[in-house]
């Protein structure tokens, strides 16, 4: 069995007192979420003051990026090592907006999937098409490209070790979610594609839908077969919301 994971993907938002605010909310509602895992990944600086405020609780937490560099004149960049330091469990990698506003290709993307592991760091490796990919019907081949890079630079044990997101980039922050046979669709095509290396690794990887998850919504995605969790933008933002889907992953 898959244990689902519900993580949020706090992007370039809060404050201190957001985030101070933000966690003791989450915190307080943990006591209905009893099967799901729980991440929330806030920007590198707000890291140590998570990390204070989830210490002992059932919540982790984890990075929006990690640097391919382990140390070294990277101006700017943020070492796998060091977020583990602070007790990271999660780094996300390739989300689809550092693919397009930092130009991440597939290569790049891997190299940081296995860097995130060397440090000790469970990547959450993102996939998905735009909606022109869509639109061309691409869609298995753009995803296909994307697993297989991973694949391609460690082999499919080394994927195995991370966690999966399929993210329409048509989307994301976008309100259109995708409907439940799309999401599912797509996620027996990553499944069946590692499948073709690994039984076992297809089996056991967990794949997170992403994409205006919302509390609305998320039961009947995650009701799915091969939907595994979520990993959530917008409605990470606000407890009730992020409660809400982490509380329709327990069934
Ligand atoms: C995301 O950016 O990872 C995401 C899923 O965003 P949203 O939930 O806001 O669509």
């Amino acid at each position: 069995m898959r244990q689902p994971l519900v993580a949020g993907n706090w992007k370039l938002n809060g404050s201190r007192e957001g985030v101070k605010a933000l966690l003791a909310e989450i915190k307080a509602g943990m006591d209905a979420v009893k099967k799901a895992e729980v991440a929330v990944c806030p920007s590198f600086v707000f890291i140590p003051q998570t990390r204070r405020a989830l210490e002992g609780s059932a919540i982790v937490w984890g990075s929006q990026d990690v640097s391919v560099h382990e140390s070294g004149a990277y101006t700017g960049e943020v070492a796998g090592s060091m977020l583990a330091d602070f007790g990271c469990k999660y780094a996300i990698i390739g989300h689809s907006e550092r693919r397009s506003y930092h130009g991440e290709s597939d290569a790049l993307v891997a190299e940081k999937f296995e860097a995130a592991l060397k440090a000790g760091l469970i990547p959450i490796f993102c996939v998905g098409e735009t909606l022109e990919e869509r639109e061309q019907s691409i869609t298995e081949e753009v995803i296909a490209r994307q697993v297989d890079a991973v694949i391609e630079r460690g082999g499919v044990a080394m994927l195995g070790k991370g966690v999966i997101a399929y993210e329409p980039v048509w989307a994301i922050g976008t309100g259109m979610t995708a409907t439940p046979e799309q999401a599912q669709d797509v996620h027996a095509f990553i499944r069946n594609r590692i499948v073709q290396h690994s039984a076992a690794v297809a089996d056991g990887i967990r794949i997170l839908y992403g994409g205006s998850m919302k509390s609305g919504n998320a039961a009947e995605l995650m009701a799915k077969p091969d939907i595994d969790g979520g990993l959530i933008g917008g409605a990470a933002l606000k407890a009730e919301d992020f409660l809400g889907i982490c509380i329709a992953a327990n069934n």
